[in-house]
């Protein structure tokens, strides 16, 4: 790898315009069109004119936040992420810009790094770097579970710092040890935050099989540094005209150099903002394959639908009783005033980047409690006409020519909306007062997915009789939470989302309320047993949260699992050779280079 890079710089210092031929083991073209070719390219470029003079500035700043943001997620995906864009770059200068060499940029740009996903969903590496692990780059790369496991059940004490949502494990050498000392001097306001952190390291024995934590805080010091330095700008932009969001901004910068972030969720759950929303941070741990706790680096910045924000605003106002209806005895009492917003995506970065619909956030449950949660649901992809296309392609494969009609644009805005406000509904603490996160481990994120998918769907006829609903807009919803449970591909075991759809296709399948047509192969949609069907899943999915039992989620993830090569590896075929679209590729308007 080393001979390899200094040899592609020396190239690009040349600046040859002859075509280079690819170094071995960087994929050919051969390799790259086909993955390449399967996905739908969309860019997002929504009009900005309703931005203030102010806000305009100062998305300039929080574009360069994003970007840096970007830069770490990468980093944190794999260790050689940005020697190998930077070795791409190269070559792709060298060979004056061949289309080989283009295709792997365009891969790396949207793998976020050099490990791609196969058309067989496999995840290989398109360079000569090391294989993907799956802990990723914030934890010792030979590190397995029961390693960790066994140091932790050993010393009970370090579980704190080890499992920390933002905090990078380390092998206990005394060079990690020296290195992490160098950049806390170097940064004395990590020091100043960090009370214990110099002791805890300098107290750090010299033993390789034992751990030690530190927070990303340090660990990213030097682009924290500078993310905060583009939010205090814009903050000062919008000062006036905007205090809240400039307050927020503010606080989420001092946020990042501590790792806790209750002061900047505080003020951008319940502030006052204009035009622009940003969310930056690290929030979701749905990277780390390891342990499932760290939280990995994510911006979006977004510019605000005034109109369709009012209206949405309006429709929840009814929130509790469905909260009440929900089959389980510990109902909550929600906070009257959830702020929903419609928004349009100006970019996103790190791992928000792709065709995420909305986001709900935060997910500390103490936070949650005390300030509620902000709902941004992204608009300009869920009615992205490309992305709607490519999806009724697919569920017309499958689908009986009956039902397909009922798949709208506007139901998967619903579904959507609803999936997330339904993070807001059911349980949130175990019985005896755990945290899901740590109640259920990896299967945790699996459950509340599962959850909100349920809740979206259970709710529907409540949205119905509120008026809300009518009939079609109803059977729209209903149609799409059939859609989103078909798989193209047999999920992995660490892909959540789609393990959990595959689950409720499984449910759906067995309970009758999707039946096969024994002659087509394709599927009716029985809408008569879908509320009941849906209200039996939901019930024991609620169970095992409220248990907080570990065995019970697997057991009952176990239960529905699986994967018939006759049946779901039939429909799977069916999809695709539908002539739709893997994946999509998604590229920013706001961004001059991607
Ligand atoms: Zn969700």
């Amino acid at each position: 790898m080393r001979t390899l890079l200094l040899a592609a710089a020396t190239v690009a210092m040349i600046a040859a315009p002859a075509a280079a031929e690819l170094p071995d083991d960087y994929w050919s073209v051969d390799q790259t069109q086909p993955i390449l070719d399967a996905m739908l390219k969309v860019t997002l470029d929504p009009d900005l004119n309703h931005l203030s003079d102010a806000e305009s500035q100062a998305l300039g700043q929080l574009l360069a936040a994003g970007g840096i943001m970007h830069a770490l997620y990468e980093q944190q995906l794999h260790p050689q992420s940005a020697s190998a864009k930077n070795s791409l770059d190269a070559l792709h200068a060298a060979s004056g810009q061949s289309a080989d060499t283009q295709n792997l940029l365009d891969l790396y740009y949207v793998s976020k790094g050099p490990i791609v996903t196969t058309l067989e969903n496999d995840r290989l590496a398109m360079l000569p770097v090391t294989a993907e692990t799956p802990g990723k780059n914030v934890y010792p790369a030979d590190l397995e579970r029961a390693e960790i496991d066994a140091f932790l059940a050993e010393n009970p004490a370090d579980a704190k710092s080890i499992l920390g949502l933002r905090s990078i494990v380390r092998r206990a050498t005394t060079e990690n040890v020296a290195a992490d000392l160098d950049q806390l001097g170097q940064f004395p306001e990590i020091d100043a935050l960090h009370p214990g952190l110099r002791q805890r390291l300098e107290s750090t024995a010299n033993n390789f099989d034992a751990f030690y934590a530190v927070p990303y805080a340090l660990a990213y010091a030097p682009q924290l540094r500078e993310v905060r330095r583009h939010l205090n700008a814009a903050a000062q932009l919008l000062a006036d005209e905007t205090p809240d969001f400039a307050a927020y901004l503010r606080n989420r910068g001092r946020d990042l150099l501590t790792g806790d972030y209750e002061s900047g969720d505080a003020s951008w759950v319940s502030g006052k903002f204009a035009g622009l929303n940003i969310q930056i941070g690290s929030y979701e741990t749905y990277n780390d394959n390891l342990l499932g706790v760290k939280a990995f680096y994510s911006a979006s910045i977004l510019a605000r639908d005034e109109e369709k924000s009012r209206a949405l605003q309006e429709t929840i106002a009814a929130l509790q009783s469905i909260e009440n209806s929900l089959p389980y005895e510990h109902h909550k009492t929600l906070n009257a005033r959830i702020p929903v917003g419609v928004y349009n995506v100006i970019a996103d970065f790190g791992q928000a980047r792709g065709a995420n619909t909305a986001t709900i956030l935060p997910n500390d449950a103490d936070f949650a409690r005390k300030y509620g949660r902000t709902i941004l649901i992204r608009n300009n992809i869920l009615n992205n006409a490309e992305i709607f296309n490519n999806r009724k392609k697919r569920f017309d494969a499958v689908i009986s020519a009956r039902d397909r009609d009922d798949l709208t644009s506007n139901g998967g805005f619903d579904r959507t909306l609803w999936h997330e406000i339904g993070h807001y509904l059911g349980v949130s603490k175990t019985a005896d007062g755990r945290d899901l996160g740590s109640a259920l481990a990896d299967r945790a994120d699996l459950f509340e997915e599962l959850k909100s998918d349920l809740v979206s769907l259970f709710a529907a006829p409540a949205l119905a009789s509120s008026g809300y609903h009518d009939e079609m807009t109803l059977r729209a919803h209903y149609a799409d939470g059939i859609r989103r449970t078909l798989q193209v591909v047999k999920p992995r075991a660490e892909q959540p989302y789609q393990t959990m759809q595959l689950m409720q296709f499984n449910f759906y399948m067995e309970f009758g309320l999707l039946e096969p047509d024994a002659e087509s192969g394709l599927l009716t949609i029985n809408y008569n047993r879908y509320h009941e069907v849906i209200g039996q899943m939901l019930q024991q999915v609620l169970q095992v949260q409220y248990s907080g039992d570990y065995e019970l989620a697997n057991a009952f993830a176990e239960r529905w699992n699986y994967w018939d090569e006759n049946l779901h590896g039939g429909l799977a075929e069916r999809l695709r050779n539908s002539g739709s679209y893997r994946r999509t590729m998604v590229r920013y308007g706001a961004l001059a280079v991607n």
